[in-house]
């Protein structure tokens, strides 16, 4: 193990500890096919490149990495024409995107700082202008911009070696969430990493380091300010990979649910007595067993779920108010719910068509008479829908259970039993 000391103004000082192929465990074999033909194709056109990020950590971990991403130093164009495969994207910071079929290699040129750090202004000024013609950089400034100590490393393909600065290995072995650098300074660069620090500590159930937990709360309104778009797809993220139930509790201590879900939010209480609190725990806890089995899960049904009593309230106080008829009270309802949720989670409209047909479809579930039934089960959304019955049937017993389980006595008889079900309405 080979150690070198940086000291750098303005920036965080790393160590940075090379740990040599015999002293590690991650084999070459485990690499994905794709990433392990760029790394080499860009290390024999003689340019430095490592695979990097949450590859690097789950390999550690021996867990099955997401994705593979790379860096290098060779500029996007220099990747662009190593590869005919290679598409390059963004406009504030370039990608290559190498495509293998349905698989993306992404390769980023190392980054460089562009962020003036307050005041010395001649100085960071100058910077500054350099930086912004040229937001490329060197291996040991692209480690100070990620995140957290563990998805800081850095697999040389060269000679197998992992570069750490931040001590990386380190924190892996204790189980330790480490932001790099200040972590006020880095939650305000990009409040997502509070996010972030979430999703890590429950998905590797690791511990958040103090001073990286310490300001998450305090700080945790800066949610506010990033886009929708990005905070849906973290959302997912958080919420959809297997671990929201757990995820859901630790963000609702950090006041971070609250940001984002501020309608379902309001309804929260003291003891987690509401019937919101209650549909949430329901439908995290179900689609982590789904995941957990393999099955597919529709990011809809989740904001079906988590909206559907704050939905309720609405539209009854609209019927009263505008004297509606109960069905055209929800849909008023539906409109102004996604409208308040879609400022702080932009949901796709694919998904909020979905939303808005599993709640009608709540209202038409009672209706069972004739041909109703046998027309109802066969729309699209009728399995959806169904399935969320019966959720509200665990939380409202009475009426709404008993109809979630003739639904399921009645999809599953024969013809003869099915006939004889709908004959005395
Ligand atoms: P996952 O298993 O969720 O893919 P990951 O660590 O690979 O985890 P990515 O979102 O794929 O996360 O990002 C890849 C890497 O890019 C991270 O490991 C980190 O080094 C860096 N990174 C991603 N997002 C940020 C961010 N908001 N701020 C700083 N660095 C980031
Ligand atoms: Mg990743």
């Amino acid at each position: 193990m080979t150690k070198k000391h940086y000291k750098q103004n303005n920036h965080p000082v790393f160590t940075l500890k090379i740990i040599t192929h015999t002293n590690h465990n991650i084999s070459q074999k485990e690499i994905n096919r794709n990433a392990l033909k760029v790394l080499q194709r860009l290390l024999n056109a003689g340019f430095e490149v490592y695979l990097v990020g949450g590859s690097v950590r789950d390999l550690l971990l021996k867990k099955k990495p997401k994705d593979f991403d790379i860096t290098t130093n060779a500029t996007p164009e220099q990747v662009k024409h190593l590869f005919k495969n290679c598409r390059l994207i963004g406009r504030r910071f370039r990608l290559a995107h190498i495509i293998f079929g349905r698989e993306i290699i992404e390769v980023a040129t190392f980054r460089g700082h562009h962020k003036n750090l307050k005041k010395n202004i001649s100085m960071q000024s100058k910077k500054g202008i350099l930086l912004r013609d040229n937001v490329y950089g060197k291996i040991h400034e692209d480690v100070e911009r990620r995140d957290f100590t563990i998805n800081a490393m850095y697999y040389n393909i060269k000679d197998y070696s992992i570069h750490d600065y931040f001590g990386g290995i380190s924190d892996l072995k204790n189980k330790v969430i480490r932001l790099i650098g200040n972590p006020k300074i880095r939650y305000r660069e990009d409040p997502v990493r509070i996010l972030r620090a979430i999703r890590f500590s429950v998905k590797l159930n690791f511990h958040i380091e103090k001073d990286t937990a310490q300001p998450i709360q305090e700080l945790s309104y800066l949610l506010k300010e990033v886009p929708a778009a990005r905070l849906y797809e973290e959302s997912l993220k958080l919420l959809q990979s297997g671990y929201g139930l757990k995820t859901y509790h630790l963000m609702r201590q950090y006041n971070l649910f609250q940001q984002l879900f501020p309608i379902t939010s309001s309804y929260f209480t003291k003891d987690y007595s509401s019937y919101t609190e209650k549909m949430l725990s329901l439908v995290l806890n179900s689609t982590d067993l789904r995941i957990e089995a393999g099955k597919r899960i529709n990011p809809a049904f989740m904001f079906v779920a988590i909206l559907w009593y704050p939905l309720n309230i609405l539209a009854d106080e609209l019927a009263k108010k505008n004297k509606l008829a109960y069905y055209d009270a929800i849909i008023e309802a539906g409109n102004v719910i996604l409208h308040e949720q879609a400022k702080t989670i932009a949901i796709p409209r694919r998904h909020t068509e979905t939303i808005r047909e599993i709640w009608q479809l709540q209202l038409c579930l009672p209706r069972r008479r004739g041909n109703q039934a046998f027309r109802l089960m066969e729309l699209n959304k009728f399995r959806a829908s169904f399935d969320f019955l019966e959720m509200r049937g665990v939380i409202e017993g009475k009426e709404i259970e008993e109809l979630s389980k003739w639904w399921l006595i009645f999809q599953n008889a024969g013809s003869n039993i099915q006939e004889s079900m709908i004959s005395h309405f």
